[in-house]
């Protein structure tokens, strides 16, 4: 048996009895423990897998299977399995077991999707490399030598290296897309608030969005239906109604379009030259087939990540206070009274980059500072959201680079935080504004790395852009699945 590309493939074979989702956990199983100097697995998930594998066999004789029998998943390390560890890659949470599931977890077990292991990722999602994770960089597959993005490093390379078929991911920023461009595969962000954010480790709630990596864009599509949805659990969560994603995925065959490219995304100064080339092309190539892609002004290239690192760096202050040794997470043993406690179990729990960001964030909150920078990056922020809207009155989608170069060595920048924070020129803007956005894997340099094109589309039209997505994989992809 080798890896599978599709879940329609495996689904196919199951219905001929060639096939049981227990082999299909062995076989994944295998796959991860032969690559594991990758380090993409902290665990796997072997018992739970099985189980759930036995479950499903026994479902599919009855024929009473859910839509995602046979899909071998992995989780990343901050999104909540119940009775399984639980770390966001971080020494503060070595050891914690969830008691409770994620509202996307308990979604896709309900649909007899099985749950392979969960994945190594930079410490509470925050980098670019997965370089600041507790438990050691991610190598990429197609070149060890290199990182393979963050913060969902390890969900990223657990796809791409067919340790399993599908993963999920977070993105504040990028953290699916950056990583999904830099491994070749398909990385998709929900709108904000499609998608319940219930069991993940929060980073920056008015940021986060759980979402996916696969090695087609349907299964992205029905992997989406089934998590995105209201929930009682999380009061962001939109009510809208969720369109069956798969079922329209042709909808927008032979249909012409209108696109918006931003000139100072696609000829910034910071782009790879085969990265600007092979965007350029496929512009071209889509106006040579009559959709109508224009080149369109955007005024915030500058401010988009210093309004991000300053928005998002308050919400992580917050939100990571409830590790202090008390309430949550690692306790020094060397505390001797609650300040030492709080003091020692935070500087030796957390790593270098979660403590910088915990810094900024309660500067840019204090007394003083507040309105300086908090409230002018909320300011900017709209400013970011009318102006991403006003777009989306005119054109369909807006295309770019997904990041502007292929992966990098891993150490190579390691040390420079400004260059590790503008990995996400081109990714915030959708966290910004809330809309939905993937990374297409259509590019490769010379060295036969990969590079994905970025789509974006207005919020809650996730349908239209699987539908769109699934044409230019179609028409432009150079890696055979
Ligand atoms: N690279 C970005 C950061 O470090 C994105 C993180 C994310 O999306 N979780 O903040």
């Amino acid at each position: 048996m080798k890896g599978f590309t599709s879940l329609k493939n495996v689904q196919l074979e199951l219905a001929n009895s060639s096939l049981s989702c227990i082999e299909l956990v062995n076989y994944y199983l295998n796959e991860i423990e032969k690559q594991k100097k990758l380090n993409v697995f902290l665990e796997t998930f072997e018992i739970s897998a099985k189980a759930q594998a036995q479950q499903v066999d026994a479902k599919r004789k009855e024929g009473k299977a859910g839509k995602l029998a046979g899909l071998i998943i992995s989780i990343k390390d901050n999104i909540c399995y119940q009775g399984h560890k639980l770390s966001a890659s971080s020494k503060m949470l070595e050891g914690f077991e969830s008691l409770y599931s994620s509202t996307v977890v308990e979604r896709l077990l309900k649909e007899d999707a099985i749950i392979i292991g969960r994945t190594n990722c930079d410490e509470f999602a925050m980098g670019s490399s997965n370089e600041n994770s507790y438990y050691g960089v991610v190598k990429n597959p197609l070149n060890i030598n290199k990182v393979a993005g963050g913060s969902s490093g390890g969900a990223a390379a657990s796809v791409a290296a067919g340790m399993c078929m599908a993963a999920l991911g977070s993105d504040t920023g990028g953290s699916i897309r950056q990583p999904a461009s830099f491994t070749g595969t398909i990385g998709f962000k929900p709108t904000y608030g499609r998608v319940s954010r219930h069991g993940l480790i929060a980073f920056g709630s008015s940021f986060d969005q759980i979402g996916t990596f696969t090695k087609n864009v349907e299964d992205a599509s029905l992997i989406s239906e089934v998590m995105a949805g209201s929930d009682a659990f999380d009061s962001t969560a939109s009510k809208k109604e969720v369109p069956l994603y798969s079922k329209s995925i042709d909808s927008l065959q032979g249909k012409k379009l209108k696109i918006a490219y931003f000139d100072c995304y696609v000829n910034h100064e910071g782009i790879d030259p085969e990265v600007k080339k092979r965007t350029i092309e496929i512009i071209e190539r889509l106006r040579a087939e009559g959709h109508q892609v224009d080149e369109v002004k955007f005024d915030f290239l500058d401010q988009i990540v210093p309004t991000y690192y300053v928005l998002t760096t308050a919400e992580a202050s917050s939100n990571l206070a409830r590790y202090d040794g008390i309430h949550f997470g690692y306790r020094s043993p060397n505390a001797t009274d609650l300040e030492s406690t709080y003091v020692k179990s935070r500087s030796e729990g957390f790593g270098k980059e979660v403590k910088r960001r915990i810094m900024l964030g309660t500067y840019v909150l204090s007394a003083g500072y507040y309105d300086a920078y908090y409230t002018k990056a909320q300011k900017v922020r709209r400013l970011v959201r009318d102006c991403t809207k006003e777009v989306f009155e005119k054109y369909d989608f807006i295309i770019s680079p997904t990041s502007p170069h292929t992966a990098f060595d891993i150490n190579a920048q390691k040390d420079d935080q400004i260059k590790m924070y503008l990995e996400d020129i081109f990714t915030v803007q959708a966290n910004l504004a809330g809309i939905p956005a993937i990374s297409l894997p259509l590019g490769e340099n010379e060295e036969k790395m990969p590079f994905g094109i970025q789509l974006m589309a207005s919020a809650f039209d996730e349908e239209k852009l699987f539908a769109f997505s699934k044409e230019l994989v179609n028409k432009f992809s150079l890696i055979s699945a």
